[in-house]
């Protein structure tokens, strides 16, 4: 493979060319593996940002899309339809809350939370709520990398800091504090509900990561919380988006993360593992009350919306979940996460260690030398890629209990060296 090319001339995620990071070339992907060029194997840690929940080169889901290719790979979606998307918004329909009953698909997370924001916005222009102008969001959140998402993606820590000065302005309040599974006391809500209270004239809708904001900062936020968002929101209507992007089909332990509060937004954008990861698509969904609320056209329409092959390929990797045991599966990577890896807290470089459904955390004081610690995993072979101060793991749901534990104990034996040196 010619890398030499590679590192010149291609960028890769949130990097530049000046100063190219090293990549490691990959000739192929089978269940939870990685097969590298010259052989070397990885067990993948990190489903490839979220994605692939059923590991990779899966008979079933490379079946539906050869089916779906020898039907029609692509016809553009205005003024034509076809049986993939339908079947699959059928589907996202069946597993969501009730009252979500309209779906709109787009290309990748980034677009999806675009098209969501751009809802709210146009359904408040149509009720004559012209003065709204503004969302209200989290600290710490990560909505994607266009100009939309990244305004609402943490101002200061956040990884789009350098283009501030071209963003419209939102409202931040602080990262939720209450844990998970904490006691709940009414000070956790005081600083959104004033936001809510004395700017709902100017707010189009709250948009959060629902109980664990991923990208920005892995934390993971009690159900409480979001009960209190939403009567707040119904009480100053105020639209309610959640991005479950990262968060969707079964990651945190429900097949959505709202489903453990019991509340459900008016617009919800679904992506990453969509597809299993085979394919870029997003989906937004949305309430009745948006879909009346908007007599004129919706104005978005990407070339590519509702691929006939990505949406087959979605709507296989639905059905295969669903027909398997993943609530099971989940959970017991959740018992052997937070088995194996909250011994890590005795660690002086650890700050916390945390776990939610097939979600494990380690949390330091400080960042590391990355490059280093990725290395070191790969010779021992591991692919993880932590960032910022945090190691996380979201693994395929296929991963054995064996390979998870291999990744675990490396990661423990790697800090443990690291205190020493
Ligand atoms: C990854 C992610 C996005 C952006 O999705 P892309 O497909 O990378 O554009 C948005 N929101 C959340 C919560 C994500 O994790």
């Amino acid at each position: 493979m010619d890398t030499e090319f590679d590192q010149k001339h291609i960028w890769h995620p949130y990097t530049n060319l000046t100063n190219p990071t090293q990549t490691y070339p990959v000739e192929s992907a089978d269940g939870v593996y990685l097969y590298l060029t010259g052989g070397k194997q990885l067990i993948d840690g990190m489903s490839s940002w979220w994605s692939c929940i059923h590991g990779y080169n899966h008979p079933v889901l490379n079946q539906a899309i050869s089916d779906q290719l020898n039907i029609m790979s692509h016809v553009m979606f205005g003024g034509l339809t076809h049986e993939p998307a339908i079947k699959l918004s059928k589907q996202l329909l069946a597993i969501t809350d009730d009252s979500l009953d309209a779906v709109f698909f787009a290309d990748s997370g980034s677009v999806a939370v675009e098209v969501a924001m751009k809802m709210a916005a146009q359904y408040c222009f149509e009720q004559g709520l012209t003065e709204k102008t503004q969302f209200l969001t989290f600290a710490k959140g990560y909505h994607g990398d266009t100009f939309g998402a990244m305004s609402v993606c943490d101002p200061v820590t956040g990884m789009h800091h350098k283009f501030s000065r071209l963003l419209n302005q939102h409202i931040f309040v602080q990262s939720p504090q209450c844990g998970f599974s904490q006691d709940w006391e009414e000070d956790y809500i005081k600083e959104f509900e004033t936001q809510i209270i004395h700017n709902h004239e100017q707010i189009i809708a709250v948009i959060l990561e629902p109980i664990v904001q991923g990208a920005g900062c892995m934390n993971f936020y009690s159900p409480e919380y979001l009960k209190r968002v939403r009567a707040l929101c119904d009480q100053y209507n105020v639209l309610l988006i959640f991005d479950e992007i990262a968060t969707g089909f079964g990651r945190t332990g429900q097949m959505f993360a709202y489903e453990h509060a019991n509340v459900v937004p008016d617009i919800m954008c679904l992506g990453k593992s969509l597809t299993g990861g085979y394919m870029t698509l997003s989906a937004v969904l949305c309430n009745r009350k948006i879909v009346d609320g908007m007599d004129t056209n919706f104005m978005h329409g990407p070339t590519f919306m509702a691929n006939p092959l990505a949406c087959a390929v979605a709507l296989a990797s639905i059905q295969l979940l669903l027909s398997g045991d993943w609530q099971n599966k989940v959970k017991q990577i959740e018992t052997q996460l937070k088995d194996e890896l909250k011994p890590n807290d005795k660690n002086p470089l650890v700050k916390d260690v945390r776990v939610l459904g097939a979600i494990g955390v380690i949390e330091l004081h400080r960042p590391l030398n990355w490059a280093v610690f990725q290395d070191k995993m790969v010779s021992q072979g591991i692919w993880v890629r932590p960032f910022m101060n945090l190691i996380y793991l979201m693994p395929p749901f296929i991963i054995e209990a064996e390979q998870l534990t291999h990744i675990t104990s490396t990661i423990t034996q790697l800090l443990n060296q690291e205190i020493t040196c």
